[in-house]
C-alpha cells in the first residue's frame, strides 16, 4: 500500500520547537505565561481592525463563550449556517438556545443572504428575533459580508463570524474574523495553522477581552482565597501550544500560499472536465486561504458521481471527503428550523468533495492524485 496523502495534516515550521523550549527553561507550564500573551499578540497584529484576541482551548469552546457573551440565554434562537462543521452549532445548545439553519448560496457555499432575511423577516413578524447570527467562512471562502451585515443591521441582530477555517482570508482586504462584533479561530490539527489543539475569540475591546479571559479561567474573582460569583469555565490555551502557535504564526504567510497552489494545481487538473466546478473566489473582492479545495460534481454531465471519486481515492490510500452534511439533516438536529427554499446546501452535500490540501503536499503526491483522475475518466 502506498503511503496515505492526508486531506490536511499538521506543518510544522521549525520556530515552534524554540518557543515550546523556552516555556520549559521557564517553567511556564501552565495555561498562562509569555508565550499565550505573545500568540495573542501576533494575532491581534496580523487580524489588524482593533481586534482583541483571547487564545483558548478550542473553537467551540471561543464561540461558546461569544454566545454568553452576547447573553444568549435558555429558550432563545440563534440563528446558524446549515452547511458547517457541527462545532459551528452545538455552542448554540450548550447554553440551552435553539439552533435555527439557514441555506447557501451558490457563489461561495455560505449563508445565503436572502435566506437569512427571509427568516429575519418570519421571526420580526413574530416579535421574536434571534440573540445573534453565525455565519461560516467554509474552505476559508468569505461569505457575501457586505449583504450578511447589512441584513443583520437591519434587523438590529449581532453577527458572530465563525472564522475556523478562513485565518488569513479577506473580503474587500478585510481579515475574516474581524467584520463580526465576535469571531473565533481554530487551532485544531487539520486547520491552517495548528497549536495541537486550541482556538481563540476575537472581540473589539479590552473589556471584552478581559471578560473572555475571566470566563475561561474559571471566573475567579479578585480576592486573596477561591472567590466565585458566577459559573466559570476551564477554556484558556496552555502556555505551551501557545508556543507552538507563535511558531506557527512566523509561517502562516506561506502556508496560505501553499494551500493557494493546490487550489490552482485542482482548478489546472478540472479545467478540461466538464461538470466538476472547483469552489473559487467569485471576483476580486474575495481572497481564500483554500484552507481545503472542494469541487461540486454534476454526474451526468461528468459521466461520474462523488462517490466514484472518492471510493477510487480510497483505493489508493488517499483521503477525501464529502463535503460538511448540513445540520439541518442532522438526526441531532432533526426538531430545528430551517430557511431555504433553494436546497443549495443539499445539493452540494450530495455532489460535492473536498480534496487533499496540505500545504505539505508533494508533487509526487499531486502525481498519484492527478493517475487516479485520469482513471476515472477512462
Ligand atoms: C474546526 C472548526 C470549528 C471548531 O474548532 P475546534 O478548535 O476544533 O473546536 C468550528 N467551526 C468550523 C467551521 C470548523 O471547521
Amino acid at each position: 500500500m502506498k503511503p496515505k496523502i492526508w486531506l490536511s495534516s499538521p506543518h510544522m515550521g521549525g520556530a515552534e520547537i524554540k518557543y515550546i523550549q523556552e516555556a520549559f527553561d521557564q517553567n511556564w507550564i501552565a495555561p498562562l505565561g509569555p508565550n499565550v500573551n505573545n500568540f495573542e499578540l501576533d494575532l491581534e497584529n496580523y487580524l489588524n481592525h482593533n481586534s482583541k484576541v483571547t487564545a483558548l482551548s478550542s473553537g467551540t469552546s471561543a464561540l461558546h463563550l461569544a454566545l454568553m457573551m452576547c447573553n444568549v440565554k435558555r429558550g432563545e434562537e440563534v440563528f446558524c449556517q446549515s452547511m458547517t462543521f457541527s462545532a459551528s452549532a452545538n455552542p448554540i445548545t450548550y447554553v440551552g438556545a435553539h439552533p435555527v439553519f439557514i441555506d447557501s448560496e451558490p457563489d461561495t457555499w455560505n449563508m445565503c443572504p436572502e435566506a437569512l432575511r427571509e427568516a429575519l423577516e418570519d421571526r420580526a413578524v413574530r416579535g421574536k428575533l434571534p440573540k445573534a447570527v453565525i455565519v461560516v467562512h467554509l474552505y476559508g471562502m468569505p461569505a457575501k459580508m457586505d449583504e450578511i451585515l447589512q441584513v443583520c443591521e437591519e434587523y438590529g441582530v449581532t453577527l458572530l463570524e465563525d472564522a475556523a477555517e478562513a485565518l488569513g482570508s479577506t473580503y474587500k482586504s478585510q481579515k475574516c474574523g474581524t467584520f463580526g462584533q465576535m469571531a473565533i479561530l481554530s487551532f485544531n490539527g487539520n486547520k491552517i495553522i495548528t497549536t495541537s489543539g486550541g482556538g481563540a475569540l476575537v472581540s473589539k475591546s479590552f473589556a471584552r477581552k478581559k471578560r473572555a479571559i475571566f470566563l475561561s479561567t474559571q471566573a475567579r474573582e479578585d480576592a486573596p482565597h477561591y472567590e466565585h460569583a458566577e459559573i466559570g469555565y476551564n477554556y484558556r490555551l496552555s502556555n505551551v501550544s501557545a508556543g507552538i502557535g507563535r511558531g506557527q504564526m512566523e509561517v502562516l504567510d506561506e502556508r496560505i500560499e501553499a494551500r493557494r497552489a493546490n487550489h490552482r494545481f485542482y482548478s489546472e487538473l478540472f479545467s478540461e472536465i466538464d461538470g466538476v466546478e472547483v469552489l473559487t473566489e467569485p471576483n476580486s473582492d474575495y481572497f481564500s486561504n483554500h484552507w481545503l479545495t472542494a469541487i461540486n460534481i454534476n454526474p451526468e454531465v461528468a459521466g461520474f458521481s462523488r462517490e466514484d471519486l472518492r471510493v477510487r481515492f480510497e483505493r489508493e490510500n488517499i483521503e477525501s471527503r464529502p463535503l460538511w452534511k448540513p445540520m439541518h439533516m442532522q438526526p441531532v438536529f432533526e426538531e430545528a428550523h430551517y430557511f431555504g427554499s433553494g436546497h443549495v446546501a443539499e445539493k452540494l452535500f450530495d455532489n460535492g468533495l473536498c480534496l487533499p490540501s496540505g500545504s505539505n503536499l508533494t508533487d509526487a503526491e499531486r502525481a498519484r492524485i492527478a493517475e487516479v483522475l485520469n482513471k476515472v475518466l477512462v
